[in-house]
């Protein structure tokens, strides 16, 4: 008999929901550089995210903005965070075709 491993569950740091992390988009910050984490292997403080509408937005969103700064442990700017955000939006895009 196959033992079943648990997935692995991260936490979406918008709506604090639990998802299997192969769900969420992962972002990392690594020498003060965000990046999309598209094969979720990179180095740096990883955050995670539902890939949906309301939680992206939660991205370069200005009440939000000390949420992903803290996350990070980095003074990440809003332009940042939004082309994040754009990137995000391009690759969520391109995974549906
Ligand atoms: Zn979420």
């Amino acid at each position: 008999m196959k033992i079943k491993k648990a997935e692995p569950q991260r936490t979406c740091l918008s709506c604090r929901k639990k998802q299997a992390k192969k769900n969420l988009i992962r972002i990392t910050c690594f020498n003060g550089k965000i990046r999309l984490d598209k094969e979720q292997n990179l180095p740096g403080r990883g955050v995670y995210l539902c890939p949906n509408d309301s939680c992206l937005a939660s991205l370069g969103a200005k009440k939000r903005l000390k949420l992903w700064q803290g996350a990070f442990r980095y003074p990440a700017s809003r332009a940042e965070l939004l082309s994040i955000k754009r990137e995000i939006e391009t690759f969520l895009k391109e995974e549906k075709r």
